[in-house]
């Protein structure tokens, strides 16, 4: 039994490593600029520590030899509509399926999934509730943002999570390099940051799926500390924390004049009936999301 209005043990709560990964990029086998051995080096400059090259509907060949210390995932921009992408596969699925039996073609290679910019695609809620083994949505897609007005899915996510979906929220650049492309889209506007055991491919997998991660355009946490009906976040400096959920109630914390915010605490008041989650916004208005941290036994619990 929990108490009412306590919070299930998070798994983003971890400090320790964290590996700053991106999983939405092009090379010359599909519509990006570069080959993989440069885009590796791209990533690599970049300071990233993992990287997942997303090309349409095939899973590129990268060198290890490229890759110095970065891990490479295979992965791949699948194709279908929605659009989907999976991390850590060997082959992409018929792109004729619907959206769930994709999804489960990806997940049954024991790949993480992410629904790329759902905005984009103009999904419907109800096709993500119905698609079991879609772990994850794009909540920040740069190049969308950039090049077509589209690239946020935060309202959807709420409304997902709200109705008890556990889906994970993660940002990625969808970066192109690519200067015939009608917008440059660069490395390094949006990525997650995963708290994993160790940067090799299986732990930093599962952390993924266990949504051990947050996303970010620059701001980081540093640790989120979850007990009871408690939530502290600590984080780099920032001038807001925005508490949300799916819902009337929410919070602002900002920053006083002149000054930054490093931790913030959920106030006693705020009791989400499904979920809770945190944003920071740094001085530069560049913002980070963590996932949601779900009531013990609401509709979101998972036993
Ligand atoms: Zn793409």
């Amino acid at each position: 039994m929990t108490a009412e209005g306590t919070f299930e043990d998070a798994p983003c709560r971890l400090a320790g490593r964290r590996v700053k990964a991106g999983f939405h990029c092009h090379t010359v086998e599909s519509d990006g600029g570069l080959t993989p051995a440069e885009t590796i080096e791209r990533y690599r400059q970049e300071g990233f520590d993992c990287l997942g090259i997303t090309d349409h509907r095939r899973v590129t060949q990268m060198d290890e030899g490229d890759a110095g210390e970065l891990l490479l995932l295979p992965a791949t921009e699948n194709g279908g509509m929605p659009d989907i992408i999976g991390v850590g596969l060997q082959t992409p699925a018929p792109v004729e399926l619907p959206l769930p039996e994709r999804a489960a073609a990806l997940a049954e290679q024991g790949s993480f999934t992410i629904a790329a910019h759902p905005t984009y695609c103009a999904v419907l809620p109800q096709q993500f509730i119905e698609c079991a083994d879609l772990m994850a949505m794009e909540i920040y897609n740069a190049y969308c943002d950039a090049a077509y007005a589209n690239g946020y899915a935060l309202e959807l996510w709420d409304m997902l999570l709200g109705q008890g979906k556990r889906i994970w929220g993660v940002a990625g650049d969808d970066a192109h390099l690519n200067p015939r492309k009608r917008h440059y889209s660069d490395v390094g506007r949006g990525w997650v940051e995963a708290w994993s055991d160790s940067p090799e491919p299986e732990p930093v997998l599962t952390a993924l799926k266990r949504g051990a991660f947050f996303s970010t355009q620059g701001p980081v946490f540093e640790r989120i500390r979850v007990q009871d009906s408690a939530i502290r976040i600590e984080c780099s400096p920032v001038a807001q924390v925005r508490w949300r959920t799916y819902g009337k109630v929410g919070e602002v914390e900002y920053a006083p004049e002149g000054r930054s915010l490093t931790s913030s605490t959920l106030p006693d008041w705020f009791t989400p009936r499904v979920f809770v989650r945190v944003e920071l916004v740094d001085h530069d208005g560049r913002r980070a999301w963590s996932n949601p941290l779900f009531v013990a036994g609401g509709p979101g619990h998972i036993a």
